[in-house]
């Protein structure tokens, strides 16, 4: 069978194949040298990416956790905070933002998003404030961060924690600050396909605090100060020393990485400039790192058939907003509480991007999405030949 050209190969949602391929040496070698030291738990990898990673952000501390859920649900214990009390969460999000405050005993308390950034309301704020309420959970999403000033405002006013899920946006700047820092907790995932992602599991936790850092390290590592010493109850959530290991090599090239993936957003916004379709507008002082591009159109499923039918791997984040998942149903949510990200979930549609993306596929998948949405809806004879009933 004679080969397609590769303008018509099917392209990935990522490609961590491609990403890792030029890395992979230096990862062999590294693992060589953990073989002989055994090195596994709480080694000297894990310190200094700590070290590395804490300077990267510019903070003062940084403590490698197991997972971002994890790094979620420490910040929300690191807080105090007790059973029944509120933290504030995007309704648009990843799930794992409220599992965190839910596994530490609290309840997500959801806030509508910004139709511009997919990121908090910050004007919806003080409505959703109550005497339970603990802490504010600012979720810079997609890689775009969320509106800190506004948000840490607030927060200062009402005595509010600010915590940060950074787990999509490493690297992603607010008013020249990185993301993750700003608040007084900022939470990291290193999940494999994340902007800064480990070869399997990892979290990081990120603050300016001597005391919150030093919980933090105690909640890590079985509440434990000195071994054998078990000050709180604690947990097994650390960050593997291998996977520190890789995270180092990898961390070198975050910013690199984050540089293509915005090449690759300016090459979509070009392409796709005065077609119907909305891309991801950034607001002024803000530095995307486009974990995710998702794009909005009111015929999204017709758009993502249209994709799929070409070997385009496509996202939609998310397809059901949080409050109406049947993990929360308890919270008794109902249909128009969440107009921005009701509607998100509706039109939303992540398109490839990574950065080993090409233009040449970037070129054919706006291709594809220009003639997508400039075809008549396949409905739309037919109901407007049909008597109106009402
Ligand atoms: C990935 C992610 C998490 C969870 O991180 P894990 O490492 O997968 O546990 C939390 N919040 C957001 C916004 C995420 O994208």
């Amino acid at each position: 069978m004679p080969r397609l050209p590769s303008s018509e190969n099917p392209v990935p949602f990522v490609d961590l194949a491609a990403h890792h391929r030029p890395l992979a040496n230096e990862f062999c070698r590294k693992l060589a040298g953990l073989l002989t030291t055994s090195d596994f738990i709480l080694g000297k990898e894990v310190s200094l990416f700590e070290e590395e990673f804490a300077a990267y952000i510019g903070v003062r501390y940084a403590i490698g956790v197991s997972n971002g859920t994890d790094a979620l649900r420490m910040a929300c214990e690191l807080i105090d905070l007790r059973p029944g009390e509120e933290v504030l969460v995007p309704a648009n999000t990843y799930i794992a933002t409220a599992f965190g405050v839910t596994h530490a005993g609290g309840v997500p308390r959801f806030v509508d998003v910004l139709e511009d950034s997919f990121t908090i309301d910050p004007s919806k704020i003080e409505a959703a404030i109550t005497r339970k309420t603990r802490a504010i959970m600012a979720v810079h999403l997609f890689g775009c961060p969320a509106d800190m000033d506004p948000i840490l405002d607030r927060a200062r006013r009402r005595g509010l924690w600010v915590i940060e899920d950074a787990a999509q946006a490493h690297g992603a700047l607010y008013r020249g600050k990185r993301v993750g820092g700003i608040g007084d907790i900022g939470c990291f995932s290193f999940y494999p396909s994340k902007n800064l992602g480990a070869l399997g599991d990892g979290g990081m936790i990120v603050t300016n605090s001597s005391s919150l850092a030093e919980k933090a390290r105690m909640l890590r590592n079985q509440g434990q100060r000195a071994r054998y010493v078990h000050e709180i109850i604690g947990y097994n959530n650390r960050l593997d020393n291998v996977q520190a290991a890789f995270l180092r090599i990898k961390l070198k090239k975050l910013d690199e990485h984050n540089r293509m993936r915005q090449e690759a957003a300016r090459h979509y916004r070009r392409e796709l400039a005065g077609s119907e379709v909305k891309a991801p507008l950034v607001p002024p002082g803000r530095t995307h790192v486009y974990h995710i591009y998702s794009v909005l159109h009111p015929r999204r499923d017709a758009v993502r058939e249209k994709l799929s039918e070409k070997g385009i791997a496509c996202g939609m984040y998310y397809p059901i907003p949080i409050p109406f998942q049947e993990s929360y149903r308890f919270l008794k949510h109902r249909k128009g509480d969440f107009p921005v990200t009701e509607r998100l979930a509706k039109e939303s549609l992540a398109i490839p991007i990574y950065p080993e993306i090409r233009p040449a596929q970037i070129h054919r998948i706006a291709r594809i999405i220009r003639s997508a949405v400039s075809m008549r809806p396949q409905h739309s004879a037919r109901s407007r030949a049909a008597p109106v009933t009402r």
